[in-house]
């Protein structure tokens, strides 16, 4: 496994295994990872030659910057576990190569990413569209591969793959859960004990509503999933929409489409972490 810091030798390394007729898999990371992001690597290592894991903390998509300056670095674990499961390459850059000059680019997604967290984080898919388009540029990856735990994420940058016509296929890849439920998620390691404890009623109550989903109708999902999140004094709900999960419209009706998914933002603490569930599964 190479780590590398830089786009020129990155590029030199891709184009030397391009002319050898291999295929090149991308796993875009903000590092501190966890066995979420290891089932991307590991569907990237099974699905091309090459694995190119980035971890890059990328400043332009937070919003918060105690958020930004809170995030954990852990490389020297990263690049073990990324070692042990098959990464060909660690793309490590420092902000001033990803960013040698501010990235004044604008992206328009329509609604796509006014939405949600999009809503709550102005400017967060500006951020991650610029950050993800220069690793495709870099990487010019055959494969990329993201988790459906940022769902708006993933439809915001299959998006960004169709506007700007990048030759990549965008692999989505399902949430893994702790064993108690809670998404994993880097941000989980800020938890306190108790909060820690308290979070798994986030994807509990997720659950327990798509128990009784098509029978009642969806403001009362949507009021009974933030109550019961809410009735909790450590959680605090920013946000709980049911939307369609092409359009990220929020759907009124379950006969609305045929893809209807929750997704939700909350506040443990000083800690917000996102979830979400499909109700209806695309037909497509
Ligand atoms: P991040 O390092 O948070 O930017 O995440 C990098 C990639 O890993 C993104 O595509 C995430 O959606 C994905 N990811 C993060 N957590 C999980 C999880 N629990 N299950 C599956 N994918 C995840």
């Amino acid at each position: 496994m190479k780590v590398i810091h830089t786009i020129s030798e990155l590029q030199k390394e891709i184009s030397s295994l391009k002319s050898e007729g291999k295929t090149i898999g991308l796993v875009p990371t903000m590092g501190a990872l966890h066995q979420g992001h290891i089932s991307l690597v590991r569907r990237c290592v099974d699905e091309n030659d090459v694995c190119v894991v980035s971890i890059f903390v990328n400043p332009t998509q937070f919003n918060d910057k105690n958020d930004f300056l809170h995030y954990p670095h852990t490389f020297k674990d990263d690049r073990e576990l990324l070692n042990e499961n098959g990464c060909s390459i660690i793309f490590a850059p420092s902000e001033q190569e990803m960013y040698p000059q501010p990235d004044t680019r604008v992206f328009d997604f329509g609604l796509l990413d006014k939405v949600m967290e999009g809503k709550f984080r102005p400017g967060h898919f500006n951020g991650v569209a610029q950050i993800v388009s220069k690793l495709f540029d870099a990487v010019t990856p055959d494969k990329a591969y993201f988790g459906t735990k940022d769902f708006q994420q993933s439809v915001v940058i299959k998006a960004m793959v169709k506007q700007l016509n990048y030759p990549v296929k965008i692999i989505e890849c399902p949430i893994v859960r702790e064993p108690d439920g809670l998404a994993m998620s880097s941000r989980n390691m800020r938890l306190t004990f108790n909060q820690r404890q308290i979070a798994v009623k986030i994807s509990q109550a997720l659950n327990k509503s798509r128990n009784f989903a098509a029978e009642k109708p969806i403001s009362e999902i949507i009021d009974r999933v933030t109550n019961e999140i809410n009735s909790e004094p450590m959680l605090k709900v920013e946000y709980f929409d049911i939307v369609d999960g092409n359009t990220l419209m929020p759907v009124t009706d379950w006969n609305d489409s045929d893809y209807i998914v929750g997704c939700i933002a909350v506040f443990c603490g000083e800690v917000r972490l996102i979830d979400n569930i499909v109700y209806k599964e695309s037909v497509i």
